[in-house]
Parts: structure tokens; C-alpha cells; sequence
């Protein structure tokens, strides 16, 4: 007799992160490398919410609030919604988690796009449901008709990013209304919304706008790890009608999120000036990306984030090792189905400048 995991697990390819930056200066020897692999905000953390962590490390004997009280609330007045619309995680991913254990049955169908978020697939087989992918239609942009025809009756989630991870691209508001015309009422869809502050397009979704009209099938997700700066301290929001975010508190994690990222991420919200600047930044950051690629005839995805999907070739794949070689830490893409692609997050000015000048002989010389 053997041990044996649950046979979920068998579906589960692990996730790969972004390569640390401390890993690859230990292989390499260095110390200046850059990290342009994991979305991460380039200008460091909020001020304030550093302030905020400061001061909260010397309660750090005490439990967290379980509730997540002060942050909940903060972020319903934020947003306007009453506290049991609001759940908050340790992440966004740990809220995915939670969707998943709430509502996931064996067999269930959860449809996601191909070339989209692994975490979801990953929760998904966890606990034994079947996945249905939709392909990408053009321009690396994820098809609302292809998923709205792969619902049936045993679908029970849908998961749409948007803008999508790891292709930058958009769904517009009148397809996402128009999708969610078509998705019957008990299939629950979630709305990824980690980049959404910095989709900057006219047409880009009001996503909370579908909670707060009262519709029970639409979780919207947020986070405090790109735009805030607060990746490693890990905080995830989201937004619903409150029966049906009920069933998350039975599963979540009793203190999901610990003290100090509850005081970092009220104040991180408070600092309205850190979000400007850094969707400042980011637009112009994007712009020099995109008009290097053309320069370099290299073909991208629209981007809409903090990250641009640039096609390389076949040859993707020894480009991304040649830059690590470099000390640029890009993101390969294999793994998303897009072995020909690379994803670049936006960095500082001079990190920009770096990533462009390393890349440029790679993708010239030939
Ligand atoms: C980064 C990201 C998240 C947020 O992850 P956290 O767990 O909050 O750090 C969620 N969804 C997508 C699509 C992302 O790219």
C-alpha cells in the first residue's frame, strides 16, 4: 500500500512564479539584476502603507482581527458597499481558493480562457472539477463568445481576467454586458479586476457596477499587489451580493489576512497620490515598451496593464535565458500555451532602458 493524494492533484501543473530576483544574482554572481517578470509596481511600496506596517509590527503578539473589520469597512466606503459585500484574502489568490471551495462539486465545469490565470486552474482540479478552455480569438484576446457557448448544466464558475494576464488585452463593457446577458443565473462568474486601475480605456468594464445593481452571479477581484505596491504582503479583495460571498467565510482561513497587511492595506487605500503617480508612470513606461517592439518589428498584444505580451518567435524561449544571462528577468510564456511570447512588466524609466537595450541584439542579430 501506498500513500496516494487525491486524484484532483493528478490535473494540477504546478504554478511557476516569476524567478526571484536573489536567485538569480546567486547563480549569476551580481547584484544589479532586474525584475520585470511578476507585475510587480516598480516604485516600491505605498508610503503610507509602509508607515502603517511600521506601526502595526508591535502588536504583532496579537491575533489578527479574523473579520478584518477596519480593512472591510475601509474598503466598502471606499468603494460604496455595505461590509457584507466585501470579502478581503491573503491575496487574491487565496480568495480564488475560497470561490473555489464554496462552490466546486466534483465534476463540476469551471470555463476558463486558455492563456489566462493558472492560479484558477490549479483550485479548479483541487477540487475535482473539470476545466473547459476557450481559445484565444484574435489579437491574443480572450473570447466571451466561445465561453459563453462552453456553459452547460454543469458549469459553475467562470473566471474572466480583464485585463487578462498574461496578455494585457481588454473584454469592453458591451461584451461583457453582452456575455453576461447569455450566463444563466446559477453560474457564478468571477470578474478578475487586478489590473483595473490602469485600464485607462473608455470602453474598459464597470465591473462593480453589476454588484452594486444586486446581481447575485458576479464576484468582482481586486488586489493590493500591483497597483499598491504591496505584493509581498499579500492582500486580495472582492466585491458581491452577500449570499453569495456567505459560503467563503464557512472555508476561509480564520485570521486569512494577517495584522499587518490589514493596517498596511487601509492605509494603502488612503494614498491616493501612490495610485496616480504610479498610472502615470505606468502609461508612459508603456508607451517606450510599445514603441521600442515596433521599432524592432516585433508584434504585441494591445496592452491595457502593467505588462506587455511581445512576440518573439520560436526562439522566445533562449531570448528570455539570454537576458537572464543579462540580469533581466522576463517572463517566458510556455506555460501560458504562448511558447513564442515573452511578458515584460513596465518598469522604472531606467529599468525600461535596460530591458530594451539587452533585448535588442537578441532579437536583431540574426
Ligand atoms: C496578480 C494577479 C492577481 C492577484 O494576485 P494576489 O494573490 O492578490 O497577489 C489576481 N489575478 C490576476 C489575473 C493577476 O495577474
Amino acid at each position: 500500500m501506498t500513500l496516494e493524494p487525491q486524484r484532483g492533484l493528478d490535473g494540477i501543473k504546478a504554478y511557476i512564479p516569476g524567478k526571484p530576483l536573489s536567485e538569480l544574482e546567486r547563480e549569476l554572481g551580481i547584484r544589479d539584476a532586474i525584475k520585470l517578470a511578476s507585475n510587480e509596481n516598480p516604485y516600491g511600496v505605498s508610503p503610507k502603507a509602509l508607515a502603517a506596517m511600521e506601526r502595526a509590527l508591535a502588536s504583532g503578539n496579537m491575533y489578527p482581527d479574523g473579520a478584518s473589520y477596519d480593512l472591510r469597512a475601509a474598503i466598502a466606503g471606499r468603494f460604496g458597499f455595505s461590509l457584507d459585500q466585501v470579502v478581503v484574502g491573503n491575496g487574491a489568490d487565496d480568495l480564488i481558493l475560497e470561490l473555489s471551495m464554496a462552490y466546486l462539486d466534483d465534476g463540476d465545469e469551471v470555463i476558463v480562457s486558455r492563456s489566462s490565470f493558472p492560479i484558477y486552474d490549479i483550485y479548479a482540479h483541487a477540487m475535482r472539477a473539470r476545466l473547459i478552455k476557450t481559445p484565444l480569438t484574435s489579437g491574443y484576446r480572450i473570447d466571451l463568445d466561445a465561453m459563453a457557448r462552453a456553459v452547460t448544466h454543469r458549469t459553475r464558475l467562470v473566471y474572466l481576467a480583464n485585463p487578462n494576464n498574461p496578455t494585457g488585452t481588454m473584454v469592453t463593457a458591451s461584451e461583457l454586458a453582452a456575455f453576461l446577458r447569455r450566463v444563466p443565473d446559477d453560474v457564478l462568474v468571477v470578474l478578475d479586476d487586478a489590473y483595473a486601475e490602469m485600464a485607462d480605456s473608455p470602453e474598459f468594464p464597470d465591473s462593480l457596477g453589476y454588484v452594486r445593481e444586486g446581481r447575485r452571479n458576479v464576484v468582482v477581484l481586486r488586489t493590493f499587489s500591483k497597483v499598491y505596491g504591496l505584493a509581498g504582503i499579500r492582500i486580495g479583495y472582492g466585491f458581491g451580493h452577500a449570499e453569495t460571498l456567505a459560503p467563503t467565510f464557512k472555508v476561509k482561513q480564520a485570521f486569512n489576512v494577517n495584522s499587518v497587511a490589514q493596517a498596511a492595506g487601509v492605509a494603502a487605500l488612503e494614498d491616493e497620490e501612490f495610485v496616480r503617480f504610479t498610472v502615470a508612470e505606468n502609461r508612459k513606461g508603456r508607451e517606450v515598451l510599445c514603441a521600442a517592439f515596433r521599432r524592432l518589428g516585433l508584434e504585441f498584444a494591445e496592452s491595457h496593464t502593467n505588462f506587455v505580451l511581445v512576440r518573439i518567435g520560436p526562439r522566445a524561449g533562449d531570448v528570455q535565458q539570454a537576458l537572464l544571462r543579462r540580469g533581466v528577468i522576463v517572463r517566458p510564456c510556455a506555460a501560458y500555451d504562448l511558447p513564442d511570447c515573452l511578458r515584460a512588466s513596465i518598469g522604472t524609466p531606467a529599468e525600461n532602458e535596460r530591458f530594451l537595450a539587452a533585448l535588442e541584439p537578441l532579437v536583431t542579430a540574426r
